[in-house]
């Protein structure tokens, strides 16, 4: 057994055993459906190998962890542009936060903030029908997870879409500063569907590959995109993946990564592997309490923090 299927198996044992696991969210009623006990972990590396445990197959609501790839065809669409409508900068506050929108008069300070996610998603809506749009980035996952199974949980959308006011509030409230261009309700259906795209950590896994490698499929070596667009990527990241918790993360986990209400987290060890942690019970900050705990774990026994050991 490889020494990485062990730490794999072993942090998975583990966690299974932990009483501590946060707690599942509710406000969006079908979330709170997830089993507070499972636990999945996957890890791609470099040779494409495989390092699965748990309920590593069993998918989940990705929410959150859709905008690093909204946000790769947003800047794919429109390159640079983006930052005019969108900062990059940790935001420090929760991730449906208002009020920071109102001092900032209506841009984002970041792609990964339910705002700032909104405006990315009402990048790649426009010229397009909410339909096509959502065609094309579940094509996008599919191609990049190499896997035509990957759908969007219907259920989930619909919860998100009966109950969503804050962001509802949000795509107003950037409308009436010219931040969204399209109509605010068709930018958040968007937006409510893409949060409900379901996947297993080993499709997560799979679908990052591209940053972990310099932007390239390293399957096919076919360039997905550029590789300081890769890099920029992780650098947002690793300052803004986790809201408020962004700092507990990079101090604890040292990668970049990308969580989600449904409890995945996303991690990206540069030129080692693609990792994705699911776990439902969440900390304060909306994170993953075990996933944070599992990376922390899995960084510190193979070396993998990218500021050293
Ligand atoms: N769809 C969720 C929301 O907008 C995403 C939040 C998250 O995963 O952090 O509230």
């Amino acid at each position: 057994m490889r020494e990485l299927d062990r730490i794999v198996k072993e942090i998975a044992d583990e966690m299974r055993r932990r009483t501590d696991r946060g707690e599942v969210a509710t406000y969006i009623p079908e979330l709170a459906c997830a089993d507070q006990q499972a636990f999945g972990l996957a890890v791609v590396d470099t040779d494409g190998h495989i390092a699965a445990a748990g309920d590593s197959d069993t998918p989940f609501s990705i929410q959150s962890i859709s905008k690093v790839f909204t946000l790769t065809l947003a800047l794919g669409k429109v390159g640079d542009r983006l930052w005019q409508r969108v900062g990059r900068e940790p935001s420090g506050s929760p991730f449906n936060s208002i009020v920071q929108l109102e001092f900032e008069r209506g841009k984002p300070r970041n792609p990964f903030i339910n705002a700032g996610a909104i405006a990315v998603t009402d990048t790649i809506l426009s010229g397009h029908q909410p339909r096509e749009v959502l065609g094309e980035l579940l094509r996008f996952i599919q191609f990049l997870a190499d896997d035509t199974s990957i759908t969007i949980d219907e259920a989930v959308a619909a919860s998100e879409q009966r109950t969503g006011f804050r962001n509802i509030a949000l795509a107003n409230y950037m409308k009436a500063f010219g931040v969204i261009e399209n109509p605010a309700d068709f930018t958040l259906g968007v937006y409510f569907h893409h949060c409900a795209i379901a996947m297993s950590c080993r499709q997560l896994a799979m679908a990052a590959r591209f940053l972990a490698h310099s932007g390239r499929n390293p399957d096919t070596g076919l360039s997905v995109v550029s590789p300081e667009r890769a890099r920029r990527i992780n650098a947002i990241m690793l300052m803004c993946g986790h809201y408020d918790g962004s700092g507990e993360f990079a101090y604890r986990v040292g990668l970049p990564g990308k969580s989600g209400v449904g409890g995945g987290i996303l991690a990206i060890a540069p030129a080692k592997a693609s990792i994705a942690v699911w776990s439902p019970g969440l900390d304060a900050s909306g994170n993953s309490r075990l996933g944070r705990i599992a990376l922390e774990m899995l960084t510190q026994r193979l070396g993998w923090s990218i500021f050293g050991v």
